[in-house]
């Protein structure tokens, strides 16, 4: 077996208990197959002088680290990274700031990335890189003699060319995706779009379904949902302590349905449009006024980009405004807790509620809509409410798909939701529980595996 080599932004340590899904995933992975670990470690040091790599070995995973300069964290992170493509590669052009200098921080760290992992690398390692911070990677690490299969996974949606053509260097990103072997997107949707640019824009051709001929490259593209992994989701929504939280919740004399929310507090999770839209359904259906309450966990997420300080206060403004004009002594329409809950409270929290209420515009995929499915009770389970914009909706058909821009759409599914005979729901969730399981978090790293793990196909003459 091939030793694989994951390089991501950030790198999970192996001891932590609180890793997410995916991240177990991939620590599984490297363990059985032997392996390494290279990215960030989080750390931001004054200058170059006080960047030093890091190399700790966990039995047959070794993970190597290095720091970023604050002028690296400033321009590369939350310059380039999260002020430009992140936007852009979800449709927010409104939102995307482009400057010379931090497209140059994301070569330069791109760079450094490619010139310390290429002397770690050894003939017949498999290499994946991860998520939009990496684009540049294959590039340097090609420049630099290595010959390795080299796959890259994009987590998040990729936009149409029109979109992306906004995007003063849209040209060199799309020359760098292309010196992978493998891509991986989460939807056909984001698929098509990069062919579509490939193919329209850059003269690439499908010579298969999934196979993407340009220039010298032949490249595999494929379609890989992440998901979760099921059976220890589950297992955390019914543990002992669970049940008391979901008794408790039951117990406070509030309201009967408890509606869930779980969001980063980012920009492209609709949270102010979910909030409008639960005040729309206490408007349109004001006999039901004290019959359900929204549960907003929104934990901050990069507080130093302007577009999410917007957020948050538009957020809180909005949650005062229902409080106030709705709320009662005995009842508190919306509960919004802006801090990080660990995973097995939120598994109970998904079991205790009865509408999951997952409404971003524009997601890669969304592992809480995934999550929440598989944390019901299968003989009286909760209803998924799911936009359309979330790419979990590709697979997870038999929610209630909405569009969050529409307030009274929303607002409509809330109330079919709390409705909808219990046969119903059992049936929908019967259907979407398959769904999570057949694209479950082993699945979408075996398969990704298996594209990069084939032979390179040679071009034709
Ligand atoms: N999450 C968590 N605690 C929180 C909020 C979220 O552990 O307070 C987890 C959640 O369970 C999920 C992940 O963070 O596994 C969010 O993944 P998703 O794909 O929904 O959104 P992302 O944050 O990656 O855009």
């Amino acid at each position: 077996m091939k030793r694989l080599v994951v390089v991501s932004n950030r790198v999970v340590n192996p001891e932590c208990k609180a890793a997410g899904g995916l991240a177990v995933c991939i620590l599984d992975g490297l363990r059985e197959r032997g392996g390494l670990w290279f990215g960030w470690n989080g750390e931001i040091v004054a200058d170059e002088s006080g960047v030093a790599v890091a190399c700790t070995r966990y039995d047959k995973v070794t993970i190597v680290t290095m720091p970023l300069t604050e002028r690296d964290y400033q321009e590369y992170y939350l310059g380039f990274c999260n002020a430009a493509l992140w936007p852009v590669l979800h449709y927010r052009l409104d939102l995307a700031r482009f400057t010379q200098e931090s497209s140059e921080a994301y070569r330069r760290v791109n760079n450094h990335f490619a010139e310390t992992l290429a002397p770690l690398l050894m003939t017949g390692d498999l290499v994946w890189a991860h998520d939009y911070h990496l684009i540049p990677l294959a590039e340097g690490l090609r420049a630099r003699g290595v010959r390795n299969r080299l796959g890259f996974f994009l987590h998040v949606p990729f936009p149409p060319p029109d979109v992306l053509f906004a995007m003063p260097e849209h040209e060199w990103i799309m020359n760098a995706f292309v010196q992978y072997d493998v891509l991986g997107f989460q939807t056909k949707l984001d698929q098509a779009n990069f062919t579509r640019f490939a193919c329209e824009h850059m003269g690439g051709e499908m010579v298969s379904d999934e196979l993407l001929r340009i220039g010298e490259n032949v490249v595999s593209v494929s379609t890989i949902p992440v998901g979760i992994n099921v059976e220890s989701f589950a297992a955390a929504a019914r543990r002992p302590e669970a049940e008391e939280r979901i008794q408790w919740l039951h117990r406070r004399g509030e309201p009967r349905v408890n509606i869930i929310g779980v969001d980063r507090l980012d920009y492209t999770k609709g949270l102010p449009d979910r909030f409008r839209s639960f005040k729309r359904w206490l408007e349109l259906y004001p006999r039901n006024c004290k019959a359900a309450t929204l549960m907003q966990i929104a934990p901050p997420t990069r507080e130093e980009v302007k577009a999410y300080a917007d957020i948050r206060h538009e957020l809180e403004a909005l949650s005062g405004e229902i409080n106030g004009q709705f709320g009662d002594f005995d009842w508190t329409p919306v509960r919004y807790i802006h801090r990080n809950v660990p995973r097995d409270i939120l598994a109970a929290l998904y079991r205790g509620s009865q509408i999951g209420l997952v409404t971003p515009l524009r997601d890669g995929m969304n592992l809480v809509a995934k999550e929440y499915v598989a944390a019901q009770d299968d003989d009286n389970p909760g209803v998924l409410v799911l936009s359309r914009f979330a790419g979990a909706a590709e697979d997870l058909q038999e929610a209630l798909i909405v569009n969050p821009y529409d307030a009274d759409d929303v607002a409509q599914a809330i109330q079919r939701a709390i409705s909808m005979p219990r046969e119903e729901r059992i049936e929908r969730h019967a259907a979407l529980l398959a769904r999570v399981r057949e694209h479950d978090a082993r699945n979408w790293m075996c398969k990704f595996l298996q594209a990069l793990d084939a032979p390179s196909i040679p071009l034709a003459a």
